[in-house]
């Protein structure tokens, strides 16, 4: 099965990925961790490319391509493998970001976006999405703790900014409830990963 977590800045998505992983594999079950962009050699030195240097570096056209091109590896040589072997695939961010980041919020189009998607990664959808939601003031403080001392290209982008991927993901989940379930990040870590846990269990063999 192939799960990812989505969400804006700070909402505790790489700590969610591990406790789900922990669960899973309390189970028995064969899970691999992973994240975007990155997850393997040549989609972190795009990661490394779309994160490094000026605001304006990239355009969104061309940052929509990278993000396109990383997860094309990244699907080739680590996601499909995974599944084809049976495996569960945990995955820190997919394309609902850029349907939230570059569509929603940097206003390129879904259905360009989907394309690259198409074009890259055969299309690949997860299996279930767990969208993790949480106050703005409460996920950007949780996030400038986490990222003291880290810079990039992308943290000078303001509150309007946040205010309209934290929409656009909303929008995504109103359209396809039953891939999409929005979890309240709220709460402790072992609250939010028994919500989480709750909404995969029709998936579990
Ligand atoms: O998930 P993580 O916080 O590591 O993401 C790194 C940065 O990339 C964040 O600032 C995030 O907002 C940005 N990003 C983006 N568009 C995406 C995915 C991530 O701007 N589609």
């Amino acid at each position: 099965k192939f799960i990812t977590l989505e969400g804006g800045e700070g909402v505790g998505k790489s700590t969610q990925i591990r406790l789900l992983g922990e669960a899973l594999r309390a189970r028995g079950l064969d899970v691999v961790e992973t994240r975007e962009p990155g997850g393997t050699e040549g989609a972190e030195a795009i990661r490394a490319l779309l994160l490094g240097g000026a605001a304006d570096r990239w355009n969104p056209q061309a940052e929509a391509l990278l993000f396109a091109a990383a997860r094309a590896d990244h699907v080739a040589r680590v996601i499909r493998p995974a599944l084809d072997r049976g495996a569960w695939v945990l995955c820190d961010r997919f394309i609902d970001s850029n349907r939230a980041y570059q569509a929603g919020a940097s206003g390129l189009a879904d259905d360009d976006i989907m394309a690259a998607h198409r074009i890259g990664s055969g299309g690949l959808m997860p299996d279930r999405t767990l969208l993790l939601t949480l106050p703005l003031d409460v996920a950007a403080e949780r996030a400038m703790q986490r990222d003291a001392g880290r810079a990039d290209r992308f943290g000078a982008r303001g509150r309007a900014f946040h205010e309209a991927v934290n929409a656009a993901f909303m929008a995504q989940a109103a359209q396809e409830p039953a891939r999409i379930r929005i979890i309240d990040a709220t709460d402790g870590a072992a609250i939010v990963s028994a919500r989480i846990q709750t909404e995969i269990e029709d998936l579990l063999p």
